[in-house]
C-alpha cells in the first residue's frame, strides 16, 4: 500500500480499509459453514461505514445491530430485512417499535423485562415479534474484562433456566414467536474451548426446547473471533465452525454467527503524521496527529496495535507514540521501537479496522478522520474528513 501517496492525497489522520481483505475473510468463514444453512450477520458496531456494509451485503452477509441507528444503516446499505438481527441489553420502546415495523429477522432478548416490553409493543402494533433469547452460559471467554460478556457477573443475557422459562412464556403468547437461540460470550476470543463449551450449553437447551415442541430455527453462535494484533494464535474459521457444528448433529437449524472484528479488524490502517519528537528526561515521545479520539483501544483496553514508520527502519529506539490530546492516557503505543522521526514522517497503526473509527469521537474539538477504501488496487474516499462546521452544527446560537 502506498501510504505516502494516500497521505498526500487525503491528508492525515486517515483510516484506510483493504476491501479485498474483508471479502476474503468473509468468504473463508462462509466456506467453513458450507455444509449447513448459515447466515453470517456482520456486527455493525465494529465498523459501521455504509460502504463496508454494502460490500458485506453484496457478499451475502446480514447484519447484527445493537441500536436503531445501526438497523437504519444496515437497511440504508441495502441489507435485506430478513437478514437483520437486533441485539443489545437495553432497547428503547421506539427502537423496539421500529424493529417490529421494519419486519427484521429477529430481536435478541436479554431479560424478562425486555421480553414483556417487546410483547406489549407487538400487541399494540398487532404484530407477532420474532425473537431469540440470549443465553448467558457462564463461560469464561478468557478475554479482556471489558469485552467479556458470557459470565454470570456480566450484564448480558439470561441464564439457561430463565431462558427456558422465557421460551415457554413466548410459546403461550400470541404476540411472540420464538425462532432463535443466541449466545455471545465476548470479543477477541482465542480459546476454542470457550466456544465449544458455550455451544454445548446452548445446544442442550435447544434440544430441551424441541422436546416441549418449541421449534427453534436459528442457532446464533455469536461473534468474538479473535484476530492477530501482535503474536496471538487465532482460531481458524474451520475450527470455529466445527466447535459449533459438533454440538448440532441431528438438528436442522440455520447457523448464525456475528463476527465483527474478524471480518474488518486486520483490513484497517490508521495513517498518522509525526508532528515532532520530544524527550522528558529519559522518556522519548513521538507526537503524532492522531489521538485517542481517533483510536481509543490503546487507552481504553490497553490494546496493542503494531506501528510501523513508513519507509524508515534504521536506528530504532524505545518510544511512546502519543497524540495531541490533553490526557496522559492519550497514547497509541507505549514502549515500542521506532527509528528517529521528524515532522512529516508517517506512521501506520495496524489492525485498526475494527472498533477504530466506530469508537472515535470529537474530544478536544477534533474533527474525525476521513476513511478510504482500497479495492482492486484503487483507492476511494468513503467518508469525508469532518470539518469545524460539522462539530458545531447542532449547537444553538450562543448568547
Ligand atoms: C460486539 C458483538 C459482536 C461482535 O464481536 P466481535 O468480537 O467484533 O466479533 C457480536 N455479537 C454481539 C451481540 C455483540 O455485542
Amino acid at each position: 500500500m502506498d501510504f505516502a501517496k494516500l497521505a498526500s492525497k487525503y491528508k492525515t489522520p486517515l483510516y484506510i480499509y483493504d476491501f479485498d481483505y474483508i471479502s476474503a475473510q468473509f468468504n473463508s468463514l462462509k466456506e467453513a459453514f458450507h455444509a449447513r444453512k448459515s447466515l453470517i450477520c456482520y456486527a455493525v458496531k465494529a465498523n459501521s461505514n455504509l460502504s463496508v456494509l454494502k460490500l458485506l451485503g453484496r457478499l451475502g452477509a446480514g447484519c447484527d445491530c445493537v441500536s436503531i441507528g445501526e438497523i437504519k444503516r444496515a437497511l440504508f446499505a441495502g441489507i435485506a430485512k430478513y437478514k437483520i438481527i437486533f441485539s443489545g441489553v437495553g432497547k428503547d420502546d421506539s427502537e423496539i417499535e421500529f424493529a417490529l415495523r421494519s419486519d427484521i429477522l429477529m430481536i435478541n432478548i436479554e431479560s424478562e423485562a425486555e421480553l414483556k416490553r417487546v410483547e406489549k409493543i407487538a400487541e399494540i402494533l398487532n404484530k407477532t415479534a420474532r425473537i431469540s433469547i440470549r443465553v448467558n452460559p457462564n463461560v469464561d471467554a478468557k478475554t479482556h474484562p471489558y469485552i467479556s460478556t458470557g459470565l454470570k457477573k456480566n450484564k448480558f443475557g439470561v441464564d439457561v433456566d430463565t431462558a427456558k422459562k422465557l421460551y415457554i412464556y413466548c410459546k403461550n403468547s400470541p404476540f411472540l414467536e420464538p425462532v432463535g437461540i443466541h449466545c455471545h460470550i465476548g470479543s477477541q476470543i482465542l480459546d476454542i474451548a470457550a466456544y465449544s463449551e458455550a455451544a454445548a450449553i446452548t445446544a442442550e437447551l435447544l434440544r430441551n426446547l424441541k422436546a416441549i415442541e418449541i421449534d427453534i430455527k436459528f442457532f446464533d453462535a455469536g461473534g468474538g473471533l479473535g484476530i492477530r494484533y501482535k503474536d496471538e494464535i487465532t482460531i481458524k474459521p474451520y475450527d470455529f465452525a466445527q466447535a459449533v457444528l459438533a454440538n448440532l448433529s441431528g438438528t436442522d437449524v440455520t447457523i448464525v454467527c456475528e463476527p465483527g472484528r474478524f471480518l474488518v479488524g486486520n483490513s484497517g490502517y490508521l495513517l498518522t503524521k509525526v508532528l515532532y519528537e520530544k524527550k522528558n528526561g529519559v522518556k522519548r515521545f513521538v507526537i503524532v496527529d492522531a489521538a485517542m479520539n481517533d483510536l481509543i483501544r490503546p487507552s481504553l483496553y490497553d490494546a496493542y496495535h503494531e506501528i510501523e514508520a513508513v519507509g524508515k527502519s534504521d536506528g530504532a529506539a524505545l518510544a511512546d507514540v502519543v497524540g495531541p490530546i490533553c490526557e496522559s492516557g492519550d497514547f497509541l503505543a507505549q514502549d515500542i521501537m521506532l527509528p528517529p522521526l521528524e515532522n512529516g514522517d508517517l506512521l501506520v497503526v495496524k489492525s485498526a479496522g475494527a472498533y477504530g473509527f466506530s469508537m472515535s469521537g470529537n474530544y478536544n474539538s477534533r474533527p474525525r478522520a476521513a476513511e478510504v477504501a482500497i479495492e482492486g488496487g484503487k483507492d476511494r474516499l468513503i467518508r469525508d474528513r469532518e470539518r469545524f462546521e460539522d462539530l458545531i452544527r447542532l449547537e444553538k446560537e450562543y448568547l
